[in-house]
């Protein structure tokens, strides 16, 4: 088999090498970049598999590397999980909204980030549902095409938006979406919605989910995010 590549952009030394240790150790192909200007010009050379991105960058910094390898189009494709430091909340919506698939707070556990990494190495070969695909994920069936829901096969009444959302959500599961990108996910069907309504929306959605609201997960100050099926 293929190793799969990781190229990690890092400063901070320590981190760095414990990634690439534990990294290769876990049978990953690595690369490294300590700057956001080696990264920019190092990725398009190496086209690695993943990229695992610190956003705290001297010079240029995380969400800009992020920005220039989405608009490349040799990278665009690749994924990559954002490394956070607390309070960076702001950033990591910026960087979904860029592009980027996952983030992982600092201090972060390498058993955590592993796994995350085969999560977001494994969605890659599953591209998401088309918008009027049906979607049968847990107990609960989305249907666009018939406007229906269905929860153990009981009909549940939703709206326009509320299913529209729900089906987004649903189509990606274990990916945080942003307000915006739900937004634009339904946007130009009958109705609009607003980032704010997004919220509301989300209410009305978990309510008539009843015991099953939480597969609607709040990822506080970024977004929502489904629940991936075990
Ligand atoms: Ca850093």
């Amino acid at each position: 088999m293929i190793k799969k590549s990781i190229f990690v952009v890092e400063d901070e030394e320590d981190i760095l090498e414990l990634l690439r240790y534990n990294l290769t150790r876990e049978g990953y192909a690595v690369s490294t970049a300590a700057k956001g200007e080696e990264a920019v010009k190092e990725i398009p050379r190496k086209l690695p598999d993943l990229i695992l991105l610190d956003l705290m960058l001297p010079g240029l910094d995380g969400l800009e590397v992020c920005r220039a390898l989405k608009k490349n189009p040799k990278t665009a494709g690749i994924p990559i999980i954002m490394v956070t430091a607390k309070g960076e909340e702001s950033d990591v919506v910026a960087g979904l909204e860029l592009g980027a698939d996952d983030y992982i707070p600092k201090p972060f556990s390498m058993k955590v980030l592993i796994a995350r990494i085969r999560t977001v190495l494994r969605r890659k070969r599953e591209p998401a549902a088309e918008k009027n695909a049906s979607i049968r994920i847990h107990d609960i069936e989305i249907n666009p095409g018939r406007h229906e829901v269905l929860i153990q096969n009981e009909p549940v009444e939703m709206t326009f938006s509320e299913l529209r959302i729900l089906h987004f959500l649903a189509s990606r599961p274990g990916w945080v979406m942003t307000r915006e990108q739900i937004v634009d996910a339904i946007r130009g069907e009958d109705y609009a919605v607003t980032d704010r309504a997004v919220d509301v929306q989300i209410v009305g959605i978990r309510r008539k989910l009843g015991p099953r609201a939480d597969y609607i997960e709040t990822v506080r100050g970024v977004g929502y995010r489904f629940k991936e099926q075990e």
